[in-house]
C-alpha cells in the first residue's frame, strides 16, 4: 500500500489515533458521490456530496431540545471512520442502500461462500419494510449501519431537527427489525453528506460516522469488469470498500463482489469491520 493520494490523507493520520482526526478531515479532497439510482431520490439528488465525510455546513453544537440519547457504553468518536478494526492489510467491505429482497440474499450468499464479514448500511424503511432480511445479515455475523430514513444526499442542507428525525428514525426502524439487543455502530450519511451536528449526534447514539475510500460506482452499473478493475486501482486509497444492494438492479454488484474477495484474498488482504 505504498501508493499515497490526497483521499489517503486523514487515513494515514488516523493511524495516529481517532481523536487525532479532528481539525485533519477539512483538508479531505471531494472525489466522487456515493448514491444510488433509487427513482425517489434522483429528482432531488443534488451535485456530488464528500464522500469521505468532509465536514459541511456551520459548524454547531447540538441545538436546544435536542439533546441525543445517553450514550450506552464507551463513547464514540464523532470523527468519519476511515480504518479497520484489524489494521494492517485489511479492507472493510460496506453494502448499502439495502436490505432488498433480491439482492441482499444473493450479496449474502456470496459473502457466505467466501467466509468474508460486511457491514450493511441500511435505509430504514427498507429495514422496516424486510425484517427478516435484517435479520439474516445479522445471523450471518454481519454487522449493521444507519443509512438515513430517506437517502437524502442533500441532507447537510437541511435543518438539524432533519437530520435529526433521518439518522434516530432510521436507528429506531432498523433496531425494531433486528434481532433484540442488536447493535447498530456505524452511521453512514447518504452521499456523504455528514455535517458536525449530525457526526456528534451519532456518536452520541452509539454510532461512529462512518467514510469509504473505495467508491467502487457499483450502482452506476459500469460493468462487473470495471468495478472490479475499480477495487484494484483505489483500494490503496484505504481499506473501507463501497459496494451496493438496493437501488436497482444490483446484478453488477453482486458477480463483481465475489470476484473482488477472491482478488483481494490473492493479494494478501484480510476483511475486517470498520473502526467503530
Ligand atoms: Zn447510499
Amino acid at each position: 500500500m505504498a501508493r499515497l493520494t490526497a483521499g489517503r490523507r486523514h487515513v494515514v493520520i488516523a493511524a495516529g489515533g481517532v481523536l487525532a482526526l479532528a481539525g485533519v478531515v477539512s483538508g479531505t479532497v471531494a472525489v466522487a458521490t456515493e448514491g444510488s439510482d433509487n427513482p425517489r431520490e434522483i429528482s432531488s439528488r443534488g451535485p456530488a456530496q464528500d464522500p469521505k465525510g468532509k465536514p459541511s455546513g456551520t459548524p454547531s453544537g447540538t441545538a436546544p431540545g435536542t439533546t441525543p440519547a445517553a450514550t450506552p457504553s464507551a463513547p464514540v468518536s464523532p470523527e468519519i471512520s476511515h480504518e479497520t478494526e484489524a489494521g494492517g492489510r485489511t479492507v472493510a467491505l460496506t453494502i448499502d442502500d439495502g436490505p432488498h429482497p433480491t439482492w441482499t440474499p444473493r450479496t449474502l450468499a456470496v459473502l457466505r461462500a467466501a467466509g468474508v464479514k460486511a457491514t450493511f448500511c441500511m435505509i430504514g424503511p427498507q429495514a422496516k419494510a424486510y425484517p427478516d432480511l435484517v435479520k439474516k445479515v445479522v445471523a450471518d455475523g454481519h454487522r449493521l449501519c444507519d443509512h438515513s430514513v430517506d437517502h437524502n444526499t442533500a441532507m447537510d442542507k437541511r435543518s438539524e431537527d432533519y437530520q435529526k428525525q433521518q439518522v434516530l428514525d432510521a436507528k429506531t426502524m432498523i433496531e425494531q427489525a433486528a434481532p433484540a439487543h442488536t447493535p447498530i455502530p456505524y452511521y453512514r450519511a447518504p452521499g456523504g453528506a455528514f455535517t458536525p451536528y449530525s457526526r456528534q449526534l451519532a456518536a452520541a447514539n452509539g454510532m461512529r460516522p462512518l467514510g469509504w475510500d473505495v467508491d467502487t460506482r457499483d450502482w452506476q452499473r459500469p460493468g462487473v469488469d470495471r468495478i472490479v478493475e475499480t477495487v484494484k486501482r483505489e483500494v490503496a486509497n484505504g481499506p473501507v470498500i463501497l459496494f451496493h444492494d438496493g437501488g436497482g438492479d444490483r446484478s453488477q454488484s453482486v458477480e463483481a463482489l465475489a470476484r473482488c474477495i477472491a482478488w483481494l484474498k490473492q493479494q494478501g488482504y484480510g476483511f475486517s469491520f470498520p473502526k467503530g
